[in-house]
């Protein structure tokens, strides 16, 4: 970005040029950030999986409470047969339609690692493609699917024009326990932004709060949901009267809740530390030694 200083190391690699969707203002100095502040209890809410419920239950929900939302689409499971427990295009194209963004979880839940990043650019293709068919832009957001990552793959994302992607709670919190960090824009990688609680079917409304006070100044609370209930994933599932409770929790404490896309506002996706681990190397350090 012009506006800000040349970075250097991969940020130079992976994002030779990516322009900011927020416009700037035209009161603002030629060189000024275009970036609003980020506000304090800011939420990025993001469904994975392609579940039925996510147009039935989570829809409406969101949108009486009028929060935005990602739901990260993948063509994989049973979704090309099984309609009772998985979305169809139609609907995706709905919920586009409403405003919520729809993101890449790639055809097929590819899991990335070293080996299988030769994969990954057909995968992101092969969702984009169908996104341009239902008139849903090709996504800028990505969800590991798994929450699997491998640093090997951010240039591939970066060329598919993926802006921001969203990992696991790993490798700082065990996956077992659904915990996770909360995101420090500008210090964690925007391809690598940690989940900050992810919820299971043991989960209450006091998860959410623990997972919401993982946040703080300068910090943002990703949520990670599956079906809301899913049909497919039962290890993942939260029932939809607690996810109701949850939205209508955030709502009363006044979140900002919004899609992963809607970051842009306020993170410059062309900054990336030159070692995108060292963070996290950094975060388990210092829980080791409490
Ligand atoms: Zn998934």
């Amino acid at each position: 970005m012009l506006s800000r200083p040349l970075r250097r190391g991969l940020a130079a690699l992976l994002f030779p040029v990516v322009a900011l969707a927020t416009p700037a203002p035209i009161t603002a100095a030629p060189l000024a950030p275009t970036l609003a502040p980020l506000p304090d209890k800011l939420v990025v809410l993001t469904f994975d999986d392609s579940s039925a419920s996510h147009h039935a239950v989570a829809r409406p929900v969101l949108k009486r409470h009028g929060f935005g939302a990602t739901f990260f689409i993948t063509e994989g499971f049973t979704f090309k047969t099984n309609k009772r427990d998985y979305l169809t295009w139609e609907q995706i194209a709905e919920l586009h339609r409403d405003g919520f963004e729809i993101g890449n979880h790639s055809r097929d839940h590819l899991g990335i690692t070293e080996k299988t990043v030769p994969r990954l650019a057909e995968q992101l293709t092969a969702i984009a493609d169908r996104c341009r068919e239902h008139g849903i832009p090709a996504p800028v957001s990505f969800a590991w699917p798994g929450n699997r990552f491998h640093v090997s793959a951010l240039p591939v994302l970066a060329a598919a024009g993926i802006r921001f992607a969203r990992r696991g709670g790993e490798p700082e919190v065990p996956y077992a326990v659904g915990g996770g960090v909360a995101y420090e824009p500008h210090v964690d990688h925007p391809l690598l932004i940690p989940t900050t609680g992810d919820a299971r079917p043991t989960w209450s409304l006091d998860d959410v709060k623990k997972a919401v006070a993982r946040g703080g100044p300068g910090k943002v609370i990703v949520l990670q949901f599956h079906g809301v209930p899913d049909g497919e994933h039962p290890w993942v599932n939260t029932p939809r009267e607690r996810f109701e409770d949850y939205m209508a929790w955030l709502a009363a404490e006044k979140f900002t809740v919004i899609a992963m896309r809607d970051l842009a506002r306020y993170v410059d996706p062309s900054v990336a530390p030159a070692d995108p681990l060292a963070v996290m190397e950094r975060r388990k350090a210092a829980a080791s030694a409490r």
